[in-house]
């Protein structure tokens, strides 16, 4: 018998007791499950490999082509990708911010003072109002670099949330005028 002699017959019994085929490999499997599992995993991650190795050897074959490829695109959609790069810049340092304002106040941040809840007008204030002297302190200018050093030091104490407005009547005044009404 010829091997493909030999595949039709398989094929023809196959399709004759599909049934029993299909229990007795279910069967196998259960009795084997961790060795169909590993063999299932090797299997996969050898296929994996050569994947990336293919992968791999067509990058090193073609490495200028794709390179020029990639240089013409980024050409062509620069403006594109400059926008993308910007909007995604600010997204990350807007969910940076909303990220500590929430620890400094709760799920939705408000100011301390007022209750302003619209995230572009809150910042972070020195309770003790020594903000500038603790900038230098810690070598950091204001804003987002100050959202990133509360976040890296676990979030110390002695910080609250207020929005500008409030915070810069602080800063001028030593108290902000709506605390003066109360
Ligand atoms: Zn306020
Ligand atoms: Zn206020």
């Amino acid at each position: 018998m010829d091997d493909e002699t030999k595949k039709q017959k398989k094929r023809e019994y196959y399709l004759a007791h599909r049934e029993e085929v299909l229990q007795k490999a279910l069967k196998y499997k259960e009795a084997h499950r961790e060795e169909v599992n590993t063999k299932a995993r090797a299997y996969h991650a050898s296929r994996r490999d050569k994947a990336n190795q293919k992968r791999r050897a067509y990058g090193a074959l073609h490495r200028e082509e794709l390179n020029a490829k990639q240089r013409a695109y980024n050409a062509a959609h620069k403006d594109i990708l400059r926008e993308k790069t910007k909007i995604y810049g600010k997204e990350l340092r807007r969910r940076e911010k909303v990220e500590v304002l929430r620890r400094y106040s709760s799920e939705v941040p408000t100011c301390a003072c007022c209750g302003e809840s619209i995230i572009e007008f809150l910042c972070i204030d020195h309770i003790n109002g020594n903000g500038n002297a603790h900038r230098k302190e810690i070598g950091l200018s204001r804003g987002q670099k100050m959202y990133r050093w509360l976040k890296q030091n676990n979030y110390p104490t002695g910080f609250q949330v207020l929005c500008w407005n409030c915070n810069t009547a602080k800063g001028l005044y030593g108290q902000c005028p709506h605390q003066r009404e109360k």
